[in-house]
Order: C-alpha cells, then sequence, then structure tokens
C-alpha cells in the first residue's frame, strides 16, 4: 500500500459524526430549540451558498464556521445571532480535540505513507488546514469547491491520486460517508474504510470499520521492518577504496549504504536492523548521523558466509512482529522499484518472495524460473530458462523469519533460498534493473544508474513524505 486518502468533515475533525448532527446538537444544547427540519433547511442553505456568499479564500476555520453558523442563525432566529461565536466555540474545541487525538496517528502514517485528503468543501480547506497545523501532513489537497467535481464522483479521488503519485490499487479511503466516501473509492477499485459507530451497516464485504482515525492502524497492515545485511568484507573493492570500508564507498557524493536504506525508506520501512562486522563502527556512526529519524538496531559479528549473515539479520528481524525485507548492502534497487517489491510481495500472499532482474552482471547468478501465477518453480542449477536471477532482495512474512533452520544446516544463502524454494510458496517478482556494487570497475555504472533516482532533502519534521522520503540528505 502506497497512500492514504481522507475525508475531512465527519473523519478527521469528528468520530464519524456529520457537521449537520454536531451543530445541532450544540444548538440544542444552548436552548436554541429549533425543530430539526427548520434546522436541516437553513443548515444546507448556508451551506451551499457559503462559496457564492462570502469571499472564503484564505479563511481560517473559525472564520468560516463563524460565516456558516451566523448564516443558520440569521435565518432561523436573527436575535439570537449574537450567540454565534458561542456555537463556533464549541464547535471549534470539538474538532480540536479530535484533532489533538488523530494529530500522532496521522503522523506516523506520514512517515509510512504519502496521505491525500478529498473532501467536498467550499473552496479554502488549505487555508482552514493550515489554521489548524494540519496542512503539511497531507501531500495532497482537493477541495471539491476548487476542481468543480464532488464526491462520489471518481475524477475527484483520481486527482488525489494522480498528485500523489499512486494508483487506485496501493491507496485506501477513510471517510464517514457510504455514498460519498466508501461508494466512490468502490467506483475505482480502491479499499476504504468506514469511520464512526461500529453498528452501522458498512457499505461491502470488504469494508472495513474503525471507531475512530485514532484507531486506523488496527485495521492496517504492520509496518515493514528491514534487514541490511553489511557483514562483509568487500575485498574486491580494497584496491580501489583502500581504507574504506564497504557501506562507506562513496557512489555519486553518497556512502554506498544510504542507497539502499533511502530505497527501503520509500518502501515504507522505519524500522532497520544492519549486520556490520567488526570494522563497522563507522558506518554505525554515520547512518545514525545521516538518518536520525529512522529506527536502528546495530548488529556486529564477522560472519563466515551470507548464510550466516542472513540468519543473523532474520532471526533478529523476527523478534518483532511483522513482515520484512531483507537486502545486501550493495544492492542498489530504484526507490520506486523497492516499493513496488514490498507492494507486490505482501499482495502475493506468499510465506516470501524474491526479487529477480533479467539484468545480469555477475559472475555466478542465482538463476529463478517462475511459473505463470508467478511463484518460483526453481532456482539455481534446476532453474533452465536462464532469463531472470535474484538481486539481493527478499521478502519473508515473520512466519518464515522465525522459522530459520540452525546455522549448520546451510553453507551458503542460496542453498538455504532453494530449500525455501522446495518447501513453501515463494513468489518471484521482477523488478527493472537493479545493479550489485562487489568490483571497482561496477562503481562507474553505479554512479550512474543512481544519478536517475528520484532525490529531494528529506523534510525537517520528518512526518511528511516528500517524493524521496525521511532524512534523505546527501
Ligand atoms: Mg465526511
Amino acid at each position: 500500500m502506497d497512500g492514504i486518502l481522507f475525508d475531512y468533515g465527519g473523519t478527521l475533525d469528528s468520530d464519524g459524526v456529520a457537521w449537520i448532527d454536531r451543530f445541532f446538537r450544540i444548538t440544542q444544547n444552548l436552548g436554541m430549540g429549533f425543530p430539526r427540519p427548520r434546522f436541516a433547511r437553513a443548515f444546507y442553505d448556508s451551506d451551499d451558498n457559503l462559496p457564492t456568499r462570502f469571499a472564503l479564500k484564505g479563511l481560517s476555520l473559525e472564520k468560516t464556521l463563524t460565516l456558516q453558523v451566523n448564516g443558520v442563525l440569521q435565518a432561523l432566529a436573527p436575535e439570537r445571532a449574537a450567540e454565534t461565536h458561542h456555537v463556533v466555540d464549541r464547535f471549534l474545541a470539538e474538532s480540536r480535540a479530535a484533532f489533538q487525538r488523530n494529530r500522532p496517528v496521522l503522523e506516523r502514517l506520514a512517515a509510512r505513507y504519502r496521505l491525500g485528503l478529498v473532501s467536498n468543501f467550499y473552496g479554502n480547506l488549505e487555508s482552514v488546514l493550515a489554521s489548524e497545523g494540519l496542512r503539511g501532513l497531507f501531500s495532497t489537497v482537493v477541495d471539491s469547491g476548487v476542481i468543480g467535481v464532488t464526491k462520489p464522483e471518481p475524477a475527484i479521488f483520481q486527482k488525489a491520486l494522480t498528485d500523489m503519485g499512486i494508483t487506485a490499487e496501493d491507496a485506501v479511503m477513510v471517510g464517514d460517508s457510504v455514498p460519498r466516501d466508501m461508494r466512490g473509492a468502490e467506483s475505482l477499485g480502491m479499499r476504504h474504510i468506514l469511520v464512526g459507530n461500529l453498528s452501522q451497516p458498512a457499505c461491502c464485504p470488504k469494508a472495513l470499520k474503525v471507531a475512530s482515525v485514532a484507531n486506523l492502524e488496527s485495521v492496517l497492515p504492520a509496518p515493514l521492518r528491514a534487514g541490511i545485511i553489511a557483514a562483509g568484507d568487500g575485498s574486491r573493492l580494497k584496491s580501489s577504496h583502500p581504507g574504506t570500508i564497504k557501506p562507506l564507498v562513496p557512489i555519486h557524493g553518497r556512502p554506498l549504504c544510504h542507497w539502499i536504506v533511502s530505497s527501503l525508506c520509500e518502501a515504507g520501512v522505519q524500522d532497520f536492523t544492519i549486520l556490520l562486522n567488526s570494522r563497522g563502527r563507522r558506518a554505525q556512526e554515520n547512518l545514525l548521523a545521516a538518518f536520525p529519524r529512522l529506527r536502528w538496531t546495530f548488529l556486529s559479528r564477522d560472519t563466515a558466509s551470507s548464510w550466516e549473515s542472513f540468519r543473523l539479520v532474520a532471526r533478529s528481524l523476527a523478534e518483532m512482529d511483522g513482515d520484512c525485507l531483507i537486502s545486501t548492502v550493495d544492492a542498489l534497487v530504484p526507490p520506486t522499484e523497492a516499493r513496488r517489491f514490498a507492494n507486490a510481495a505482501r499482495r502475493a500472499g506468499t510465506p516470501a518472495a524474491l526479487a529477480l532482474t533479467s539484468f545480469i552482471d555477475d559472475e555466478n547468478p542465482l538463476w529463478a524460473d517462475f511459473g505463470p501465477d508467478g511463484l518460483v518453480t526453481a532456482l539455481g542449477p534446476d532453474a533452465r530458462t536462464r532469463q531472470h536471477a535474484t538481486c539481493g532482495l527478499y521478502y519473508l512474512t515473520a512466519a518464515v523469519a522465525r522459522a530459520m533452520p540452525p546455522a549448520q544446516a546451510h553453507c551458503k544463502l542460496r542453498e538455504y533460498l532453494q530449500s525455501l524454494v522446495a518447501q513453501s510458496a515463494v513468489s518471484g517478482i521482477v523488478l527493472d534493473k537493479t545493479l550489485d556494487v562487489d568490483r571497482p570497475e561496477d562503481i562507474r555504472q553505479a554512479e550512474d544508474f543512481v544519478a536517475a533516482f528520484p532525490c529531494g532533502i528529506g523534510s525537517s519534521s520528518g512526518t511528511v513524505r516528500t517524493k524521496f522520503p525521511a532524512d534523505c540528505r546527501s
């Protein structure tokens, strides 16, 4: 999954209660006693005509609410219009309490996904969000009052997806309205989560329900974690980079290890376990300084084989819940491809997945065959087609990570992978070009390759995903 679209009213500012219901309750509590049908007529008249009666551009939430409520009171009881601010104050206080509850969840989600807002609003949602300090959480805000298309029309959702650079298949819509939010998402084949009273009927069997945005993480996939194997000796690079350990060999102005960390961030990873050898302390210091907002577990061991390294990293990751990605430190995988691999692996639903490439520049590739269902059918010498080989990026469910055989079971990582393919369903996911950096002659090609990766500077708050996320600073 790449992104989450949110509705605004009733979703972010309350736990599934629509504006009209909240305003009606507040006026009743203030002793205004309007009959509901009259109130509803006045509310919708004020609501529908707000953008034509007033210049709303740039207005805050408070000022927007003041105009809306004043319109209702002027229509129903002009003698009480002076009490507008009482209604607004209560509505604002409730909304701000909801923002406060939801903010930590939104910040955590913004570090894993692109977030967008899709709302039937007055055309000034940008300034409303900015006035409440919420604008920075969302990479796009699509306001029906600006684009002239309302939910549930597919075009308004599609506009947000296009802005975010993601597909409906890899997004989920979160909202409190079945006809507008749920049906709209459904028409694009987008998953959807209904916010509000859990006893209300869902729109379809696939829809999930939560009582509040604050509970959203309970129905989303657990965060992916990642392991990086950087314990190798890097002996072939010693001639070109004497005195520099392999993870710190510079590639296009950044240490080698930064490239895979950044690509795995793009796949939504915030928790990293990295295995370094006993000379790896400088890499540890470098990573902590370069990526201070990520959560790091450092393992230090001089291992005898790639299998021993892989097993150590997998077992460390298995101590926590959730699925994981494991990569070698020298695998250069474009960020978008790392993200695609993670999504495809999770969607495949198999216990493990191997990233495969047809771009092979290795003396001893681990060839892989796969069937029309995407399952790997043969690995290594048994593979016949010799079209695809593994490229150093793997996906494991927690169950597979926990069930690692003892160290003496294998001598090489490829033996373990072959036994895994023989015993369980393993998906093969073909990536566009990836590169390994093993030899001095690989470096020139690697520099040209990574130069084409999208890269911006990570946000200073660390909570907003940019095109190239979290602490990408060189
Ligand atoms: Mg709503």
